[in-house]
């Protein structure tokens, strides 16, 4: 289930998480560590080569991973750290349904390699049977109710979140999904890179077939339905860019009038499969999806729907099975897709998975033995630095009227803080953790998962759940509640460092946190209100002023050349490359108030505090990345590539060529006029 709108600092959908060599770690005490740099290169030539070429150079991408940065080191870090923790459960004591039981045996089902290859395809025949067994499309119709409790999302999936025009209560929502190559492109275009894609699509639904004992012209025959319905469900879903408009994708409407507009289920079944038969109204987001897909799914037989959903199931649950089922699918998501090269080692994946089902629970453990409370009181003192200094920003902002300011600085002041750990934690007494199959396991967690949102239904929205876990390396902005939240995990070197001057601080967690606070500004993120609801509180004149900024800042991405003749995607990247340039402006203006009534800080190491805040934003981003994911995440990711996050946010940034003293003739030049302040 799709946990809210919230928006990520750092795009979540990565399939690689980790990597080996974690034996750098950041210098302790100055903050910043020289060796990252590559000081061959001038900072006005390429600053992010200037700035991370040590780095990059010292750390060459693992063959695990699609992606190698400071964000996935810190997290393979992390996954050591999780690691011991979970070790320590098993060595401890466990009393019968205690959470140290479930954490221990979840965790050892994932490990046991001799248990998941005897075990094969077993572990999910009934599943397969059932929907083999189908007899009519209101049979399916609950199947696919069953699948969405399950954790898999044919069609599209639904998830409970709050309402966007009426922010303190949930809400059910549909959003439009089922595409196992997860963008509509791959299925639509006709360039060479989505026909390779499709073809090793074809082989790797082909493959899991086969191992689940179907034989040659079965799984050819499912090879061509998986590929014919995907491929119109792609036809008539809605682009990337499309999405980004949260008005047009809000859709509340009755669930009669739902019903009445599209054929594609059963949804009387569907929804009294799922215990919503009392259900009055839903957001049906993409609106136009239901009937169009029902009208192209008249051609489709039932026969091909069910070998849809059987492939759905095996997708879903090849990750957890034997050793065939997880080659096959690290061959096409983790080597065609992403580039990487070996699958991550077992533990790993299982300490992933455990984690993902008892995040909460593994968190207060994290939390205890690693976040000391110090930092969270330096924190709060941070946040309310760069509260303060985007308000006066906002305040002298020269594009906004004065109604639109007070809007905007009231929203500022509302913002909901979150740091560290949840004040309440979340209760696992009733997920059911066995011996009988790890794929069991997982699906029961996904159940729970579901009828833990489901049970919000028409419930007031509770404030005080977190969207991240605390031992999750990495932060975000929830619009419907405006909150921001920075776990744990973040809060460690290079992000976060107590013992760095402030400049390394501001420049790294504090563009972290203006990064996040300016989404709440953002080209979606102001569609909403202080409170959470989806409103136009701007002026005309201020939108259209906005908007024009907007669009010189997308232009500058749009030129942007990632790989070969392939573009970046500013319309799409657009909310983040405005909170990253936002972030920098908003840090770097609390970090100058830091310094008022006092003398300027003499240079460390060579560099002039003015240096270092930017050197230290720039360490957060260097990375190794392979051309396949290059392009996948130009695609799929609404971050920039870390490259991008540096040297085209900073292009931006009058002071940055202060500190640097860079020159009209530099490539990293932007004439005065061709640059953008948007906060
Ligand atoms: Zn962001």
């Amino acid at each position: 289930m799709k946990k809210t709108n919230m928006i990520p600092l750092l795009f979540a959908g990565v399939i690689a998480l980790t990597g080996c060599n974690a034996n750098q770690k950041n210098a302790a005490n100055t903050g910043l560590n020289l060796a990252n740099m590559d000081t061959t290169v001038s900072p006005g030539t390429d600053f992010y080569q200037y700035a991370c070429g040590g780095w990059i150079k010292n750390n060459p991408l693992p063959p695990e991973f699609a992606r190698y940065g400071t964000f996935d080191k810190l997290r393979d870090e992390n996954q050591t750290q999780l690691r011991s923790l979970v070790e320590e459960v098993q060595k401890g004591k466990q009393s019968a349904g205690s959470e140290a039981a479930k954490i221990s045996l979840f965790y050892e089902m994932g490990l046991d390699s001799t248990k998941l290859n005897a075990d094969g395809a077993k572990p999910l025949q009934q599943q397969l049977d059932a929907i083999r067994n189908l007899k009519t499309e209101t049979d399916l119709s609950a199947m696919v109710a069953t699948l969405h409790k399950e954790g898999m999302t044919p069609f599209f999936s639904l998830n409970v979140n709050a309402d966007e025009k009426n922010s303190s209560m949930n809400i059910v929502q549909l959003y439009q999904a089922g595409l196992g190559m997860g963008d509509r492109d791959y299925y639509i275009v006709n360039d060479a890179e989505s026909s390779k894609m499709r073809d090793a699509y074809k082989t790797y639904i082909n493959k899991l077939f086969t191992l689940a004992g179907y034989n040659a012209t079965e799984a050819a025959s499912a090879v061509n339905a998986v590929l014919k319905i995907e491929t119109e469900i792609a036809r008539v879903s809605s682009s990337r860019e499309q999405l980004r408009d949260s008005q047009k994708n809000y859709n509340k409407i009755t669930v009669d009038q739902f019903k009445s507009k599209s054929t594609l289920l059963d949804w009387t079944v569907y929804f009294k499969t799922l215990g919503l038969e009392n259900m009055k109204e839903l957001d049906a987001k993409q609106i136009a999806f239901y009937p169009a897909l029902a009208k192209s799914m008249t051609k489709i037989t039932l026969d091909e729907k069910k070998y849809y959903l059987e492939f759905n199931l095996l997708d879903g649950a090849a990750p957890y099975l034997s050793d065939a089922f997880v080659n096959a699918n690290f061959d096409f998501f983790g080597k065609t897709m992403s580039g990487s090269q070996v699958l991550q080692p077992r533990w790993k994946r299982s300490l992933t998975t455990t984690n993902g089902a008892l995040g909460e629970a593994i968190g207060r453990l994290y939390v205890a033995k690693y976040f000391p409370a110090s930092s969270k009181e330096k924190m709060l003192t941070l946040v309310k630095n760069l509260q303060k200094a985007l308000g006066e920003r906002i305040q002298n902002l020269q594009w906004m009227s004065d109604a639109t300011k007070a809007k905007a600085k009231e929203k500022l002041a509302a913002f909901t803080i979150k740091i560290g750990y949840p004040d309440k934690w979340r209760d696992y007494s009733k997920l059911d953790v066995k011996n009988d199959s790890y794929w069991n396991n997982v699906c029961r967690s996904n159940i729970f998962e579901f009828e833990y949102h489901l049970a919000d239904v028409g419930k007031p929205v509770d404030k005080v759940r977190w969207y991240m876990f605390p031992q999750t390396v990495n932060a975000y902005y929830n619009p419907t509640s405006n909150e921001i939240c920075f776990p744990a995990a973040i809060l460690q070197p290079p992000f976060f460092n107590p013992n760095a001057d402030d400049a390394v601080n501001y420049g790294a967690i504090g563009v972290v946190i203006g990064h996040e606070m300016t989404h709440g500004f953002d080209d979606q993120g102001r569609n909403y209100d202080k409170s959470g609801n989806m409103t136009d509180w701007w002026t005309s004149e201020d939108a259209a002023k906005f908007k024009a900024k907007a669009d010189v800042l997308a232009k500058q991405y749009n030129d942007i050349v990632v790989l070969d003749s392939v573009h970046a995607n500013g319309e799409y990247t657009l909310g983040e490359n405005i909170a990253d340039h936002g972030g920098l402006l908003v840090a770097h203006q609390a970090y100058e108030n830091t310094l008022k009534g006092k003398s300027v800080p003499q240079p460390i190491d060579g560099f002039t505090n003015e240096q270092r805040f930017y050197i230290a934003y720039a360490t957060l981003w260097g990375q190794n990345i392979r051309n396949e994911e290059i392009l996948r995440l130009t695609k799929m990711d609404p971050h920039s590539l870390g490259k991008w996050r540096v040297n085209a946010a900073l292009r931006n940034m009058d002071d940055f060529y202060k500190a640097f003293n860079i020159k009209p003739t530099d490539a990293m030049y932007l004439a005065p006029d061709k640059r953008v302040v948007i906060w």
